[in-house]
């Protein structure tokens, strides 16, 4: 007898959460170079798009009105408005993706987390923090991208988001690019391996 409960899907989806300026692109990208089989969420926004950033890449990049049109039409999973702008994942590609048995993972703030876990109980919450306020107001500077008032915005939600830590499965300290990456890693290693996930070597 069996007392494994039956994933509702094939395919992982770990959904990472992190406060602006925690190195959490920074990190997801020295994952990306290593573990070639995960697949990104890619989100729609109406905020401005950051030198470096790519349509389709880092964003679906929507005016105002293009986002309330996604609303309309049904064609998001989940949105909602974080410092002024919309950010929304779209409807489609997870429960395609995960359906075909692949690993998603999906960037995304606290309150879509906590929904996106509603609608897929059994996806991995990861939580990414700055070793401390002071350092992620200082990588927000550095980063040079937002005015005086976006950066204190962000901040803000920061510490507001903090109070959602303990409803994850894991928080990783960036203090070290590397390490904080090794410990990314592991979680999908440790998840991939867990029985309550049915590994197809126990069938
Ligand atoms: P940023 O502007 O720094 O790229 O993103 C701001 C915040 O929006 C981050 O916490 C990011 O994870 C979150 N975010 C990005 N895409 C989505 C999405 O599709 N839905 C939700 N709820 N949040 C998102």
């Amino acid at each position: 007898m069996s007392n494994k409960a039956k994933p509702t899907s094939k395919g992982l989806l770990i959904v990472v959460s992190a406060p602006a300026g925690c190195g959490k692109d920074t990190i997801l990208g020295c994952v990306r170079d290593s573990c070639r089989n995960l697949h990104y969420s890619v989100s729609a926004t109406t905020r401005q798009i950051r030198e470096g950033e790519e349509e389709g890449v880092h964003y679906f990049f929507k005016t105002h009105e293009e986002f309330e049109e996604l609303i309309k039409n049904d064609k998001l999973l989940e949105f909602t408005e974080y410092a002024g702008n919309y950010y929304g994942t779209p409807k489609d590609f997870i429960p395609k993706m995960l359906e075909a048995g692949k690993d998603v993972v999906l960037k995304i703030e606290v309150e879509g987390a906590a929904n996106i876990r509603r609608i897929f109980p059994d996806c991995v919450l990861v939580f990414i923090l700055p070793p401390s306020f002071d350092e992620l107001e200082r990588r927000l500077k550095k980063r040079g991208s937002e005015t005086e008032e976006t950066i204190k915005k962000r901040v803000n939600i920061a510490e507001t988001e903090m109070s959602y830590v303990k409803s994850y499965d894991y928080i990783i300290i960036n203090e070290n690019l590397e390490k904080a990456t090794e410990d990314f890693k592991a979680v999908i290693r440790a998840e991939k391996l867990s029985v309550k996930r049915g590994t197809p070597v126990i069938d």
